[in-house]
C-alpha cells in the first residue's frame, strides 16, 4: 500500500516539513509538503536526500569492528563504564537528538555525575530571533554564511526581500558563495570586520542572518546592534537542545575532551566538527541511526532509531515547537530506551 506521511526535514534548523512516501511500509521517496508554513512544499536538495541517509542506516550492533547483537555491544558499554571514574565519562548530545532525548540525556548524565557536552557550530541561544516573515521584510539584509546554498528555505526569504526592494550584504568564506550572486555587496573579511564596515549602516530595518562565526566577540557584537538578527544552525534541533541545556564552544569542547577517557556520542559526529586528536580518548562509543566520521573511529556502535522511526519534538530556528511522529515502525532502540538500559 502506497501512503504519504508527514514529518519535518532534519537536515537544518529551518524546520521545513517534509512529506515522506511509503510503501508497504518501505519508505521510497519524499513529496512536496504543500500545507506545511515554513516551506509551502519546497524542500532543497538536502531535504530530499535526508530519506538517502535511512536507506543506509546502521542496522547491527559493532564491537571492535566485528558486527553483534545489542545486547552484548549495551553489556560491552557497561564494562567500560564501570572501568573508569565518572568524571572521566563525557555524553554528548547535539540538536540532531529531539527534546525528548536531550532532557533524558541530561537527567542521566546528571544522575551518574558524567559530564554533558553540547556543541552548536560555535552559536548561542538568544532569546529574541528575527522571524522567517521579518527577513523577506526588511529593508537591509546582512548575511554570513552561504545560505541561500546551506539553508535555501531560508534563503528563499533573502530573495524575497531582494524583490520587495531590499538590499542585501553578503559575508562569505570564498568567493564562489551562492548567496553572492544576488547580493548588492559582497566580502570575504571576517565577521567583526563585516559588522565593524556596515555598522553605520545597520539600524532597527534590518536584520542579520547568519550560519556562522568567528569567534564569540562575534555573537556580542550582533546581540549589540540596533537590528534584528537570525541564527541559523546546521542540525534541527540545536535551537531547541541550546533552550534546555548550556551550550559549549569549540574551546571548551576541546578541554573537556582532554579529560575524556570514555566518550558517549549519541547521534552526532563530533569528530567531523572538532579538530580534536580523538585518539588520545579510550573508547569512543557510538548511539547512531546512521553512518559517519565518529561511527568510523568508534569502537562501539549501537544503532538507534532515526527520526523517521519515533515520535518527538524539534524548535526550529525561529523558535517554533515542531512535533513529528514516526512514517516508519522499527524495533531499533530509541535513546531513551537506551538509557533506560544503562541504568540497569
Ligand atoms: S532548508 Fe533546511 S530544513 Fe528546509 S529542506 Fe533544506 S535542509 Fe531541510
Amino acid at each position: 500500500m502506497l501512503e504519504i506521511k508527514h514529518t519535518l526535514c532534519p537536515s537544518c534548523s529551518v524546520g521545513c516539513g517534509l512529506n515522506v512516501i511509503v510503501n508497504n511500509g518501505e519508505i521510497v521517496g519524499t513529496f512536496p509538503y504543500k500545507r506545511h508554513p515554513v516551506n509551502a512544499g519546497k524542500n532543497c536538495l538536502n531535504g530530499r536526500k535526508s530519506i538517502d541517509s535511512y536507506q543506509n542506516r546502521i542496522e547491527k550492533a559493532i564491537i571492535s569492528k566485528s558486527e553483534t547483537d545489542v545486547e552484548k555491544a549495551m553489556n560491552e558499554v557497561l564494562k567500560e563504564l564501570n572501568g573508569v571514574d565518572n568524571s572521566e565519562v563525557t555524553v554528548i548530545c547535539s540538536g540532531n537528538n529531539d527534546i525528548e532525548a536531550i532532557e533524558a540525556l541530561i537527567k542521566f548524565s546528571e544522575s551518574k555525575n558524567y559530564n554533558i557536552a553540547f556543541y552548536a557550530d560555535n552559536l548561542k541561544d538568544f532569546s529574541e530571533v528575527a522571524s522567517y516573515d521579518e527577513i523577506a521584510s526588511a529593508e537591509k539584509v546582512f548575511v554570513i554564511g552561504d545560505l541561500l546554498y546551506e539553508n535555501p528555505l531560508i534563503g528563499r526569504r533573502i530573495v524575497h526581500a531582494k524583490q520587495n526592494g531590499a538590499k542585501i550584504y553578503a559575508l562569505g568564506k570564498t568567493e564562489k558563495s551562492v548567496t553572492f550572486n544576488i547580493a548588492d555587496e559582497t566580502s570575504n573579511s571576517t565577521v567583526q570586520e563585516f559588522l565593524e564596515n556596515n555598522q553605520g549602516n545597520i539600524d532597527s530595518s534590518s536584520v542579520i542572518v547568519f550560519n556562522y562565526v568567528d569567534s564569540q566577540e562575534d555573537l556580542d557584537k550582533i546581540e549589540s546592534l540596533n537590528c534584528k538578527f537570525l541564527p541559523v544552525f546546521s542540525k534541527s534541533n540545536s535551537k531547541g537542545a541550546l533552550s534546555i541545556i548550556d551550550v559549549k564552544s569549540s574551546d571548551e569542547m576541546l578541554e573537556l575532551l582532554e579529560s575524556t577517557k570514555v566518550l558517549l556520542v549519541f547521534n552526532d559526529d563530533i569528530v567531523d566538527e572538532l579538530d580534536f586528536d580523538f585518539g588520545k580518548i579510550s573508547k569512543i562509543i557510538s548511539f547512531s541511526p546512521f553512518s559517519n566520521k565518529t561511527t568510523e573511529i568508534s569502537d562501539i556502535i549501537v544503532p538507534t532509531k532515526s527520526w523517521l522511526e519515533k515520535d518527538g519534538t524539534f524548535v526550529n530556528a525561529m523558535g517554533e515547537t515542531q512535533k513529528f511522529t514516526a512514517v516508519v515502525e522499527s524495533d531499533v532502540l530509541s535513546e531513551i530506551e537506551i538509557i533506560e538500559k544503562l541504568n540497569g
